[in-house]
C-alpha cells in the first residue's frame, strides 16, 4: 500500500493544473512544492500573455496546447474566478522584410487553429492602440492577458477543495522504484506513491534524473522586465509586441490585469537558475528598445524590475525543442515526465494536464470522481465595489472598514482572508499575489509592517520567523533599538 495514488512534484501552474484535473478522479492525490507557496518561480515571473498560438511550428505541443488553452480560458476564469481579459494583441513592424515575416506568422497561425488573425494597416493599428509607433501589424484578437497569480493560486486552491493536499516546504531529492511503488524523499519526509509526475518547471531535468530518465539539455533562458505604473495602463489596451525571431520573441509593451505596463523582456542564456537579479545595464537596454516602440512613459514611471527564467530544452545542437510529455514504460513506469514546460506554459498549462491524464489513462482506467466541484470564488476586492457595496461590506464586517494598503485600497477583511485560505499562506509574497497589497507605487512603504502584524497575530509567527519570499528572506533580522 502507498500513501497516495499520485505524487506531483512542483505546484507552479502546470503542477496545480494536473492536480486539480486530476481530482476529477477517485484518486489520492498530493503535490511536493519546494518553495513556502505556489507561484514563486515561473509561474509567478512572467508575462501573463494567453498567447494565440500563432507563434509555434506546426503540429508541436505547443501550438495545440496553446490554442486549446486560449479557447477555454474564458470558461476557466468564470469556474475559478481569476482576472481575464481577452484584450487581443498586435505584432508591430515596420520593414517589408517584417511584413513578410508576419504573413508567415499568421499562415502558421491559421494552420495551428489560431483563431481570426488579420493584418491590419497603420490607420487601423492606430485604431487599435492609438499610442504605438509602427506602419502594420498583425493582429490577433484571441489573445489575451490573464493574472497569473490568481490563477495558479485558483488551480491549487480548487484542488485543495476537492481533495489534493498540498505539502508546501517539501523539496524533493531523491526517487526510489520498487515493486510498482515510488518512495519520494523530500527535505522534510518520506511519501510512497504508485504514479509519479513531474512537474517541476526548472527543476525538471533533476527530478528526470532521479526517475533514471537521463540525458536531457534543459537551459535557462533569463529575461529582465521593468514594471511601469498604472497612471499609463490606458495608453496599452493590449500587447504590444515586435516581430519574432526564431529564437526571441522581440521586445514588447504589454498590460496586466490590474493596468499597469510591463516593458521587455532582455533574453540571454543562464546556468544559474535561481538568480532573479536585474542588472542595470539590462534595465537601460530595455528604455532603449522600448522608446522606439512605444515613446510615452520616462523613468519616473518605473516602479519595480523584475525577471522570470524559461527551462528550455535543447538538442545537442541547441536548438529549442518542444514540449515533452512521456511516460517512459521501459525506464519509469507510471512516471508522467515533463520537459522544458517554458511559454506558452501558462496559457497551456490545463490543455497540458488533461494530455497528462490521457497518457495515465492509457495505462490504468480512471474512474470519476462523481463529487467533483469545479468552482471556486476568489477574494472579493474591496476596491472594485461600488461606493454603495462598500457601504454594505463594511456594515457586515467591520474589517472592510479598515485599509492595510492604502495605494491599492486593500482592506484588513481581504488580508484576513488571504491568510486563511485552504493551502494557507504565510509569506508576505503569499499575501501580496492575493490580494495586490503591496503592488502599488509605494511598493509596501506603507503597509508592509502592517501585513507582518497580522501573519505574526494570526498564525502565531513570531515576527523573527517572517519572511517575504523564500526560505531564509527574512524580514526582521534584529532591534535597531529597543522601545
Ligand atoms: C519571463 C517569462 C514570461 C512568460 N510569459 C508567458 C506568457 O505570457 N504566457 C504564457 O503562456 N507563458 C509564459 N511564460 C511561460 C510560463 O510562465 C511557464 O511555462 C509556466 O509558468 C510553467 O509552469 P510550471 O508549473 O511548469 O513551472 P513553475 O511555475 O516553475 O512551477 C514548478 C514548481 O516546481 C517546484 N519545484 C522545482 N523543483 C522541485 C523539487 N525538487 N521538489 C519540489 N518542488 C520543486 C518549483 O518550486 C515550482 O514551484 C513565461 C515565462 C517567463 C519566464
Amino acid at each position: 500500500m502507498s500513501d497516495f495514488d499520485v505524487l506531483i512534484i512542483g505546484g507552479g501552474a502546470v503542477g496545480s493544473a494536473i492536480a486539480r484535473e486530476l481530482s476529477r478522479y477517485r484518486l489520492s492525490i498530493a503535490v511536493l512544492e519546494k518553495n513556502l507557496d505556489v507561484c514563486l518561480e515561473t509561474s509567478g515571473r512572467n508575462t501573463g500573455v494567453v498567447h494565440g498560438g500563432f507563434a509555434y511550428d506546426i503540429g508541436s505541443l505547443k501550438a495545440r496546447f496553446c490554442c486549446e488553452g486560449n479557447r477555454i480560458m474564458g470558461d476557466l476564469s468564470e469556474e475559478l474566478d481569476f482576472d481575464f481579459k481577452r484584450c487581443g494583441k498586435v505584432l508591430v513592424g515596420n520593414t517589408e522584410e517584417e511584413y513578410e515575416s508576419l504573413l508567415r506568422t499568421k499562415k502558421q497561425g491559421e494552420i495551428n487553429g489560431s483563431v481570426g488573425l488579420v493584418m491590419v494597416d497603420r490607420a487601423r493599428l492606430h485604431e487599435l492602440v492609438p499610442s504605438v509607433e509602427g506602419e502594420f501589424a498583425l493582429y490577433s484578437p484571441n489573445s489575451g492577458i490573464i493574472d497569473p497569480f490568481g490563477y495558479t493560486i485558483a488551480l491549487a486552491e480548487n484542488a485543495v477543495k476537492n481533495g489534493v493536499r498540498y505539502f508546501l516546504d517539501n523539496e524533493v531529492v531523491h526517487i526510489d522504484y520498487s515493486a510498482g511503488i515510488y518512495t519520494v524523499t523530500t527535505k522534510r519526509g518520506r511519501f510512497t506513491s504508485r504514479w509519479v509526475v513531474n512537474a517541476a518547471g526548472l527543476g525538471c531535468k533533476k527530478i528526470s534524473d532521479m526517475l533514471g530518465i537521463t540525458g536531457y539539455r534543459v537551459i535557462g533562458s533569463k529575461d529582465d522586465y521593468i514594471i511601469l505604473d498604472s497612471r499609463l495602463g490606458k495608453l496599452v489596451p493590449m500587447p504590444i509586441y515586435t516581430v519574432p525571431s526564431n529564437t526571441y520573441m522581440g521586445i514588447h509593451v504589454s498590460c496586466t490585469t490590474d493596468g499597469n505596463i510591463l516593458l521587455g523582456p532582455t533574453a540571454h542564456d543562464t546556468d544559474d537558475l535561481e538568480f532573479y537579479g536585474v542588472e542595470k545595464s539590462n534595465v537601460d537596454a530595455l528604455y532603449e528598445s522600448a522608446m522606439a516602440l512605444w515613446p510615452h512613459f520616462t523613468k519616473a514611471d518605473y516602479i519595480r524590475t523584475y525577471s522570470g527564467i524559461l527551462p528550455k530544452l535543447i538538442d545537442e545542437n541547441g536548438k529549442i525543442q518542444d514540449f515533452r510529455i512521456e511516460i517512459r514504460d521501459d525506464i519509469a513506469p507510471h512516471a508522467v515526465n515533463l520537459i522544458g514546460i517554458e511559454s506558452p506554459g501558462l496559457t497551456s498549462a490545463v490543455p497540458i494536464a488533461r494530455y497528462v491524464i490521457e497518457l495515465m489513462n492509457e495505462r490504468e482506467k480512471l474512474s470519476a470522481n462523481e463529487s467533483f466541484n469545479p468552482i471556486k470564488k476568489g477574494i472579493r476586492p474591496f476596491r472594485s465595489l461600488s461606493p454603495e457595496e462598500q457601504r454594505e461590506m463594511i456594515e457586515e464586517n467591520p474589517d472592510y472598514g479598515e485599509l492595510i494598503c492604502r495605494c491599492q485600497k486593500v482592506s484588513k477583511a481581504e488580508i484576513l482572508q488571504a491568510i486563511h485560505n485552504p493551502l494557507g499562506a504565510s509569506t508576505m509574497v503569499s499575501i501580496k499575489y492575493r490580494t495586490r497589497s503591496m503592488m502599488g507605487r509605494c511598493q509596501g512603504g506603507y503597509c508592509q509592517m502592517r501585513i507582518s502584524k497580522l501573519l505574526e497575530e494570526e498564525l502565531g509567527l513570531p515576527e523573527k520567523d517572517i519572511v517575504y519570499e523564500r526560505e531564509g528572506s527574512y524580514l526582521f533580522t534584529g532591534k535597531v533599538r529597543e522601545v
